[in-house]
């Protein structure tokens, strides 16, 4: 059988390749699944303890029909081949409590698992249609260097990556610029928003000499199906069926991947949506209150979304009051995420990113409230050493750096400063193609 994708906003039913190479729908809408495909969770747990086999498990009634078997399964092997420890808290106030370290893939934060899985994937259809693209992305963090890292060197995909320039921090913008085959990256002198509208005009002008446009953030429905992973294999892990998995959350990709994989048979407790001051999330699930709110800026700077684009996904997969059931919110100040860290480190020697922190203390407060009781699993979604400035303004000393990260700075970099102009980024991507 073969699993259907529409838009959220109308009826016309594309096959995944379709989704996954358009993105967006034309009537502007996000791709979700036609009917949700129906996994016996219950019978593939006993036959494997193997990430990337119950990976392929899980994937294979959402994509498998559209490629044959082996070519999932090396791309599923190849692109998710880092390690996804759970981590128990120590402690008696952290009893049960583990954290999803998500961070282990090469740029170190979450977006690997979607980045690298979906240009194995965008690559492999393109070599069947005999077509290139250019992947153009807009980047203020992680986005930009996962899709930079798992893009790179793909025969059929060049990518050119916009971040503001002087708008990021040193670690994330070593990790945008490294010089790697095929990526081409442009420092904007200007800031986020300079960014993503000149990657809409671009998108509105059309295809730069022969090539294709596309995009590679998390609108596409091929980045969120690899990001229901990691939530089977936490259940696999446990044994439990009553989890609830707290999910440090922004645009909202993450947690959608976590219904979804709930939707299609995986048993859960339920989900908590920790936010931090961009807060449009909670205020609807305690009130229903769906007016999006300008972005401010946070320590956790990768959740920092006013709107988060994914909320019109969820809309479609759950009723409000089915979202209300499962989902709780809750919101994190800068101050308590910087607390949190502390708290942690000292009564558990565990150094969490801010992001984590945010998830942290929202699993604190729900305990402290007499609720998630059972088994909490928090996905930590960015390894600490990312954040270097914020990790020895909460705990007086800098996080450990993992070798690959260091050695970035013996690598060659290469990015060109442009204008905020059109003029100067269509120039560039001619020179691309
Ligand atoms: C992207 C990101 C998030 C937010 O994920 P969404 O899917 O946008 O909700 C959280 N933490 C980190 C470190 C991220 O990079």
């Amino acid at each position: 059988m073969r699993t259907r994708y529409r838009s959220t906003r109308g009826t016309e039913l594309v096959s995944f390749e379709e989704a996954l190479l358009r993105g967006l729908a034309t009537d502007g809408g996000l791709f979700v699944p036609d009917a949700i495909p129906r996994i016996d969770f219950s019978a593939i747990f006993p036959a494997s303890d193997d990430f990337s086999e119950l990976g392929l498990e899980t994937l294979r009634s959402w994509v498998g029909a559209e490629m044959p078997s082996d070519v999932l399964t090396s791309i599923v092997r190849d692109a998710l081949s880092f390690p996804v420890p759970l981590v128990p808290l120590a402690g008696n106030t952290w009893k049960d409590v583990f954290v999803l370290e998500l961070f282990h893939g090469p740029t170190l934060s979450f977006k690997d698992f979607g980045a690298r899985t979906m240009a194995r994937w965008m690559d492999y259809f393109l070599e069947v249609r005999d077509e290139c693209v250019t992947v153009l992305v807009a980047t203020s963090g992680d986005t930009g260097s996962a899709v930079a890292d798992g893009y790179a060197g793909r025969a059929r995909i060049d990518v050119v990556l916009l971040y503001p320039g002087g708008g990021v921090s040193p670690v994330q913008e070593r990790q945008l610029i490294v010089r790697r085959e095929g990526v081409r990256a442009l420092a904007v002198a200007g800031d986020f928003d300079d960014c993503q509208r000149l990657v809409k005009e671009a998108f509105m002008e059309g295809r730069p000499a022969r090539r294709r446009l596309s995009s590679a953030n998390s609108i596409n429905v091929g980045r969120l199906l690899p990001q229901m992973l990691y939530y089977v294999w936490a259940v696999r892990l446990l044994g439990r069926d009553d989890v609830l998995f707290c999910v440090p959350s922004g645009n909202l990709g993450n947690l959608t991947g976590g219904v979804m994989a709930h939707l299609s048979g995986l048993p859960v407790q339920g989900f908590l949506a920790a936010h931090n001051a961009n807060d449009f999330f909670p205020r609807f699930l305690a009130g229903g209150d769906d007016s999006f709110a300008p972005t401010v800026r946070t320590l956790s700077n990768a959740m920092d979304v006013g709107a988060p684009s994914n909320f019109e996904r969820m809309r479609v997969l759950l009723e409000p009051h089915q979202m209300r059931r499962l989902i709780q919110g809750a919101r994190v100040t800068d101050d308590e995420t910087l607390e949190s860290m502390r708290r942690v480190h000292d009564e558990t020697g565990y150094v969490a990113d801010p992001h984590t922190a945010v998830g942290l203390e929202a699993v604190r407060r729900a305990r402290a409230g007499g609720q998630a009781g059972g088994p909490v699993v928090v996905l930590s979604t960015a390894h600490p050493a990312k954040f270097p400035e914020t990790v020895a303004e909460a705990l007086g000393q800098k996080p450990e750096v993992p070798e690959g990260l260091a050695a970035l700075w013996n690598r060659d970099v290469d990015v060109e400063r442009i204008e905020p102009r059109m003029d100067a980024l269509r120039e560039r991507m001619l020179q691309t193609a």
